[in-house]
């Protein structure tokens, strides 16, 4: 299951978009870091949404929230393929 962006709270909450969100059944609840971006889009279409918006997302979800601990983007939501 591939991690495309993990939002980590003081005492590690975490919240995850992952294949829990990408893979979900179109139509069905989301709470994710995403927004819903990247609800039931699959998981080629979520990565890139989720190059295209992942700063838009951390900055969002650090000003709901300033006590952050840290952000992790996934390796392949980073990459910019080059072919
Ligand atoms: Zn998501």
């Amino acid at each position: 299951m591939a991690t495309l962006l993990a939002i980590i709270r003081p005492g590690g909450r975490t919240q995850r978009c992952d294949a829990r969100c990408y893979d979900a059944r179109k139509g069905s609840d989301c709470d994710c870091v995403c927004s819903g971006v990247n609800h039931a889009a699959g998981r080629d279409v979520a990565m890139i949404l989720t190059r295209q918006q992942v700063q838009a997302w951390i900055a969002a979800a650090r000003e709901a929230d300033p006590d952050i601990d840290h952000i992790e983007i996934g390796l392949e939501a980073q990459a910019i393929p080059l072919f």
